[in-house]
């Protein structure tokens, strides 16, 4: 090589280039036991993005984010959040890190009340703290629920909760697991609602779906996920727009 060329080969010591993601996934494997449920998933969330995880049943998206919570620990791969690797990192400093959850059980505390669940919820981290007023701002009927016992509550009221829990916990992200599972129509629509006020505000989003419709009206980004792998990544914008591509990824 003539001694004055340009070598833009990266020397085996040099530091990789880091992603600007806020969250990057890359190349993780997950297993249940025997049975491997991720092969090799990537995928990334940038800073103040919605992006949706779409395919069907068993295809491995709430698995995805149980591996970025630390729930199902990648075997492989590596979880980047806020340019701090957390793959290996115990669940509550995941937490701690700035990832909110909003499972799709909602797993609040049944026996007490929404005011405990929230208080109990609250955790600071480098990004932007919210207080209960803002969630009150959000959900005007959550104000007036916080002295009763979340047992009591229907469907949607403990959506409100749960994803008040997680603002308070001053998330930089949040992963949303089907969301609209169980809810009227309405709620649904708060909730995508919701999310769209998160993007505005900073926060990033990784939402878990089935209601394909409602997630692409939200969405700047999509995953689809088929049998523990990631087939299709674009823009939002075009499988809304492309009926054909739509049909052929998500059958609807
Ligand atoms: P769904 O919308 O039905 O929840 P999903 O895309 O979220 O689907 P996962 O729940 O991540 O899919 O499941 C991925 C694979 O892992 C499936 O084959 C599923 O049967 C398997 N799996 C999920 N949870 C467990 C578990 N606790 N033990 C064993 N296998 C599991």
């Amino acid at each position: 090589m003539n001694a004055f060329a340009l070598d833009t080969r990266v020397p085996s010591d040099a530091p990789v280039p880091m992603s600007s993601a806020l969250l990057t996934i890359d190349r993780i494997d997950a297993f249940y036991g025997e049975t491997q449920a991720l092969f090799g998933v990537s995928l990334e969330v940038g800073a103040g993005e919605v992006v949706a995880l779409l395919g069907p049943n068993g295809a491995g998206k709430t698995t995805t984010l149980r591996a970025i919570l630390g729930l199902t620990p990648p075997s492989a791969g590596t979880v980047r959040f806020d340019r701090r690797e957390i793959t290996h990192a115990p669940t509550h400093e995941i937490a701690r890190a700035g990832i909110g959850w909003v499972p799709d059980d909602r797993r609040i505390f049944p026996t007490l009340t929404v005011a405990r669940n929230l208080a109990i919820a609250r955790k600071r981290s480098r990004f932007r703290a919210w207080s209960e007023k803002e969630c009150f701002e959000i959900f005007s009927a959550l104000e007036y629920l916080m002295h009763r016992e979340c047992e009591n509550l229907s469907g949607g009221e403990m959506q409100m909760v749960a994803i008040s829990r997680a603002l308070l916990g001053s998330p930089g992200l949040v992963l949303f697991d089907e969301p609209s599972q169980g809810l009227a129509p309405k709620v649904v629509q708060d909730v995508m609602k919701t999310i769209t006020r998160l993007k505005a505000e900073g926060v990033s989003v990784l939402v878990v779906e089935q209601n394909v419709q409602s997630a692409l009206a939200v969405a700047d980004r999509v995953y689809v996920m088929n049998l523990g792998a990631i087939v299709h990544e674009g823009p939002a914008e075009a499988l809304r727009r492309d009926d054909a591509l739509r049909l052929q990824l998500l059958g609807v």
